[in-house]
């Protein structure tokens, strides 16, 4: 990895043509793609123990989710109303996820990370409602950090199932700095391959949809006028922190045309030193990562 950031120009407009606004990808297949890609990225990193604990958590919200899809009703279907995520804390169904979850790493956990599954198995309901509330209104402050990626994740996964028996919202003409189904922080967003190569979408944190995004315009404030991109290694890495001038933050962007297994959540999480870099030059951090969340309030 070299020690200097290397820039690259901002990229031509790509055509215009037929898209999806909004994506829902198909949860366990998410799940099982983000624990390979966190496994993959793991071997020989410096993180390599928290990107495996991160590999065993997404498998779980896998195993959890094939659950919980078979206690879904058509019923609960219909009645669907909008997904709000204050709301699904409140209604705690999310809990019985966080136990399932649970169930599955304990047997496997580390010394090191044992006494945390086992505060969250000793925590009251109350204290578990508490922390999904304190986490789906972004007071971060309020739940143990060591705790909190566990709880995200039980929290994360129920939002995402009610994103998906839901109407998607209409598309609106302006594109939107934050989910339009949840209303929550994007991960990074991600360059797609495939039938959809070269369209960029943002994947959100919590819902785990994926909403679309013209590339060369600043995610957070529109501006197309002082973009940068920061990245290590070369300039046609996988990972780049879209930098701008306007508004001083940053969102990564991550690129399945050049890395075919590159997945929104490991990739960001493995580059956490290109946001050291990124931070270093002014620019302020606007995605919310599930396993590295901030340990002051939004
Ligand atoms: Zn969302
Ligand atoms: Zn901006």
């Amino acid at each position: 990895m070299n020690e200097v950031p290397v820039r690259r120009s901002v990229p031509s407009e790509e055509s215009t043509r037929h898209f999806d606004p909004i994506l829902l990808p198909e949860l366990h297949e998410l799940y099982t793609a983000r624990a390979a890609r966190l496994r993959e990225l793991a071997t020989g990193h410096e993180l390599e123990a928290y990107l495996r604990l991160a590999a065993d958590v997404a498998q779980a919200q896998a195993q959890a989710q094939a659950q919980a899809q078979a206690t879904v009703s058509p019923e609960s279907r219909s009645n669907a109303v909008a997904v709000d995520p204050v709301e699904i804390a409140r209604q705690g169904t999310w809990v019985t996820h966080l136990d399932t979850m649970l169930d599955q790493l304990i047997p496997g956990a580390s010394p090191a990370i044992t006494p945390h599954l086992d505060a969250l198995r000793a925590m009251s309901t109350q204290a578990r409602l508490d922390a999904g509330l304190a986490l789906a209104q972004h007071q971060f402050h309020s739940v143990s950090q060591a705790l909190a990626p566990f709880l995200w994740a039980a929290f994360s996964l129920d939002v995402a199932l009610a994103a998906r028996t839901v109407p998607l919202p209409v598309a609106s003409s302006e594109e939107s700095p934050s989910c339009p189904v949840c209303g929550s922080a994007p991960v990074a967003s991600l360059i797609y391959k495939g039938t959809r190569q070269g369209l960029r979408y943002l994947h959100c944190s919590l819902c785990e949809s994926q909403w679309h995004m013209v590339r060369a315009k600043c995610t957070n404030c529109a501006d197309a006028g002082d973009l940068d991109y920061l990245s290590f290694d070369s300039t046609e890495a996988v990972v780049r922190a879209e930098s701008c001038g306007h508004c001083h933050s940053y969102l990564k962007v991550i690129s399945q045309e050049r890395e075919p297994n590159a997945e929104s959540v490991a990739d960001d999480l493995a580059t956490l030193v290109l946001d050291d870099a990124a931070s270093a030059e002014g620019y302020g951090r606007t995605g919310l990562n599930p396993f590295a969340l901030p340990d002051q309030d939004l």
